[in-house]
């Protein structure tokens, strides 16, 4: 028996594969800190929580229509023409079960075998995988350290054509934390703009922001409606991971298809999950608030922490929950390095080539863990890697 070749084109997902490993180590009596996976720590608020029991209290448990209940549509559209600026309708909108599902969808939607997607590198691993999934050609767009790990425009222009479908970005981004500047969405914007390119831009952590940033959704800039996908959920901004609730924003005439493809594939998102869902968006945002401040005071711990470890550098990322310090110093793979130090110091972070080649040199540190968490883990993390330094 035979699979479809597309099957062998799908890549694992570092956080998922370490989370295992570290939890083989636990069954086996290590104290493990975990540093890989990136979902917060926090409850999921309890007004949404309330508001799921309700609704199923209330019977809401049967299908709904395929891009979503019409009161939360309108809630997310209302939410995205506040935030970003760009007057968006419900038919912009279709609600998906997580991100994952409208990253899927979009993807899905433009990619012809032989079409070329660039995507961030380092980036979220799905991109590249599903990408290769549809028969597209993925074309990795390295995100440098010398810029704060925005593009390197240079390499950037260069990777893009007219072979070029579409483009992914990440902003904060998924592993460095990354804000993209304005100048460069303004450049793209020029690149794109009188071609065939889609936008498809990952705005998981648009709402986990600090006060150096300086976020600007390139959906945004004139004319990017038209060709800009947004993919966002609850995960991150409500701690709502396991919900499984995400929305994608597009073209109406994208949404219309996206009708038949979710209802071929998935029918509907849990309609008491939709209904939390709407609770999350038009109820009280200090819930929001009070999680971005409390990351805030994570990260600045974390990078002060870091940046005191030998051989180890790190920048303060304006964004999400991730710090993704340089251990170039070692002179060893980040695989290496976060083997060493999960079997050494059992603390499970990821290498930086888990999130393509650009990554490497690189460990990702997810900080949507608590204060004693973070502080032990640093500890750990400083002895076993000034003891390697040593023993070298
Ligand atoms: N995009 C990025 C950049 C992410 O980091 C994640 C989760 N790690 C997702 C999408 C997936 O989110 P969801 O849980 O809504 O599927």
């Amino acid at each position: 028996m035979k699979l479809a070749k597309r099957m062998l084109e799908l890549m694992p997902e570092g956080a998922f594969t370490v989370l295992s490993l570290a939890q083989e180590l636990e069954k086996k009596g290590k104290s493990i800190i975990h540093f890989e996976i990136g979902q917060p720590d926090f409850p999921t608020p309890s007004h949404i929580v309330s508001a799921g029991i309700e609704a199923l209290k209330m019977g809401k448990t049967k299908y709904t229509s395929s891009l979503g209940i019409y009161p939360l549509r309108e809630a997310l559209a209302k939410h995205i023409t506040q935030r970003t600026g760009v007057k968006t309708l419900v038919n912009n909108i279709a609600v998906t079960p997580g991100c994952k599902v409208a990253i899927f969808c979009a993807l899905a939607s433009i990619i012809e075998p032989g079409d070329e997607v660039m995507y961030p590198d380092p980036g979220f691993p799905a991109y590249e995988s599903l990408i290769r999934f549809f028969g597209g050609k993925a074309v990795a767009t390295p995100l440098v350290e010398e810029r704060k790990f925005s593009f390197d425009m240079v390499k950037f222009k260069e990777n893009f054509s007219h072979k070029t479908k579409a483009i992914i970005l990440n902003s904060p981004g998924n592993p460095t934390g990354t804000i993209i500047p304005l100048e460069d969405l303004r450049e793209i914007e020029k690149l794109v703009n009188k071609t065939k390119t889609w936008i498809v831009s990952d705005e998981i952590y648009a709402r986990i922001l600090y006060d150096d940033n300086s976020y600007a959704s390139i959906y945004s800039l004139p004319n990017m409606k038209e060709r800009t996908i947004i993919v966002d959920g609850y995960s991150k901004t409500y701690s709502m991971t396991g919900w499984r609730l995400g929305y994608l924003v597009a073209p109406e005439f994208m949404i219309e298809k996206m009708d038949l493809l979710l209802v071929n594939a998935v029918s509907c998102t849990a309609e008491f999950i939709q209904e939390a869902g709407l609770a999350a968006i038009v109820g009280t945002q200090k819930v929001v608030d009070d999680m971005v401040y409390e990351f805030a005071k994570r990260r600045d711990f974390v990078i002060s922490a870091l940046n005191d470890i030998s051989g180890v550098t790190c920048l303060k990322p304006q964004g999400a929950f991730y710090a993704f310090p340089n251990i170039k110093a070692y002179k060893k793979s980040s695989e290496e390095l976060a083997s060493y130090i999960l079997k050494e110091a059992g603390v499970a972070l990821l290498p930086g080539a888990a999130f393509g080649k650009y990554g490497e040199g690189y460990l990702r540190i997810s900080y949507a863990t608590d204060m004693k968490n973070l502080e032990e883990g640093l500890r750990r993390m400083k002895d076993s890697l000034e003891k390697l330094q040593r023993l070298s």
